[in-house]
């Protein structure tokens, strides 16, 4: 199931991406809160009952939102050995984490805001690994079991504050860490949908202009070593996205620019770049 949440005008809702483009709204098919999201548990029951609810939109006439609103994002840097060398970086021996925070977090056309006087900010396409269930201490051959599905984040990073910090000893986080720097969208693909590891080709386009090419089959550390490695010591949540680490391509985004980020099966993530005060 793609699920989306997405506005018609009002309050957001929930509802399912079909191929053809058209939305079945899933508004009042869910319990309530207990029963917990339709996307973490019982995709198949939501995506039926939104069927038989029988209310369909189209894609260009709604909104859409962030699929899920993370309470954190736990990250990975360096995750594809051509991404490390052309930062002038070696492969990291066990994984590379930082966070970004929940503010980040941004939807499918909304626009990424570089402040002025930032300096170079880089775009990194990321598959982004949604979870489902409460998850610690997860050994990596039960991973799956904690995965809700997938979705495409732009990891937006602020890389000349990044390597000013790093350079002085000071962790990156304000330099990952701006409001909109976390776009993810279109939808979130149910990991019922996709073979384990999955297997995709992921790419970003800057006003059409391929920057980044790749294959999450590149990752250093799988989804299942990640999964096992970040839950020894902090749990995982409901909604919390882990971001699998950029390929190589990385490069300068600016105002008036498009990107477009794209992953095999879930889609297109279109952001237009502008400049704020
Ligand atoms: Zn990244």
């Amino acid at each position: 199931m793609r699920f989306v949440r997405f506005s018609a005008g009002g309050p957001p809702r929930e509802g399912v991406l079909l191929p053809d483009s058209t939305i079945l709204d899933g508004s009042g098919v869910w319990g309530d809160d207990s029963m917990g999201p339709a996307w973490a548990h019982s995709p198949r029951q939501f995506e039926d009952a939104c069927k038989k609810r029988g209310d369909r939109l189209d894609r260009e006439e709604v909104r859409l939102l962030a699929p899920v609103l993370p309470g954190k994002i736990i990250a990975v840097g360096r995750n594809y050995a051509e991404h490390a060398r052309e930062g002038g970086n070696e492969v990291p021996a066990e994984p590379l984490l930082f966070g970004k925070m929940a503010s980040c977090v941004c939807g499918p056309g909304d626009p990424i805001e570089i402040p002025e006087g930032m300096g170079r900010v880089d775009h990194e396409v990321e598959l982004g690994v949604v979870i489902g269930k409460t998850a610690r201490r997860v050994q990596k051959g039960q991973a799956l079991e904690v995965i809700a599905g997938y979705t495409v984040l732009n990891d937006v990073t602020a890389r000349e504050m990044q390597r000013a910090d790093a350079a002085r000893g000071r962790p990156w986080f304000r330099a990952k860490n701006f409001d909109t720097f976390a776009p993810i969208g279109p939808c979130l693909l149910t990991a019922d949908e996709l073979s384990f590891p999955p297997a995709l080709n992921l790419s970003l386009r800057v006003n059409g202009e391929v920057r980044q090419s790749a294959h999450t089959r590149d990752m250093v550390f799988s989804v299942a070593e990640l999964i096992e490695f970040i839950t020894r010591w902090m749990t995982l949540d409901p909604g919390d996205v882990v971001a699998t680490g950029t390929p190589a391509g990385v490069g300068p985004l600016l105002p008036g620019d498009t990107v477009d980020a794209v992953i095999d099966e879930i889609g297109m993530l279109t952001n237009p770049v502008v400049g704020t005060a």
